[in-house]
């Protein structure tokens, strides 16, 4: 990543909007904005298949795990302003083998630290998570609120965006996916 072009860029959009980089209040702006920029975007440098790797045995359990609720903020490729809210991971395990559940977190943070869309993110997380761990299926849904949305007025403060992917059993069974729904929206109350 490239500090000095943020400090840069940050200059140049003050200077734009008519202000006066070099007042008080606004001197060190650049230098802020481009250190939270870092912490926005230092996404993990490492594959899906090393966060996933299987872990623990799971013997004989079939059904899905389901992590809800994990917290998560990206930010919209469109705006360059933030989303943020909450995703909820169903997987069925592949071979009765299951991953640590801080992995799931993991790679959910790896696909928010960068320019993204919800629907693209959503994917990104049920095609990793399905690739290296769950042959039986992965059910993934994304609740956010975009600042893009709600600071102009368009929407109001409050309203999310939902977002699902899913692939395997949760595609062929219905009944899978209206139980994971159920639990998800009912911790959410
Ligand atoms: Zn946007």
């Amino acid at each position: 990543m490239d500090f000095d072009k943020i400090v840069a860029g940050v200059k140049m959009m003050i200077d734009g909007i008519g202000d006066d980089a070099l007042r008080e209040g606004l001197v060190d702006t650049p230098v802020r904005v481009a250190a939270i920029w870092k912490s926005f975007f230092d996404s993990e440098n490492i594959s899906d298949k090393e966060i996933l790797k299987l872990s623990f045995g799971a013997e004989n359990y079939g059904d899905f795990i389901l992590v809800r609720n994990i917290q998560f903020s990206s930010f919209c490729e469109h705006h360059l302003l933030p989303f943020f809210g909450k995703i909820s991971v169903a997987y069925i395990p592949k071979n009765g083998s299951v991953v640590g559940l801080s992995k799931l977190a993991r790679v959910v943070a790896k696909y928010s630290k960068r320019l993204q869309l919800q629907e693209r993110l959503t994917r990104q997380i049920a095609d990793a998570i399905g690739q290296h761990t769950a042959n039986g299926g992965v059910f993934v849904l994304v609740a956010a609120r975009h600042v893009c949305m709600t600071a102009r007025g368009i929407v109001q403060p409050g309203a999310e965006v939902i977002t699902r992917a899913m692939c395997g059993e949760f595609l062929l069974d219905k009944s899978i996916v209206a139980d994971v729904q159920q639990l998800i929206f009912s911790a959410n109350g």
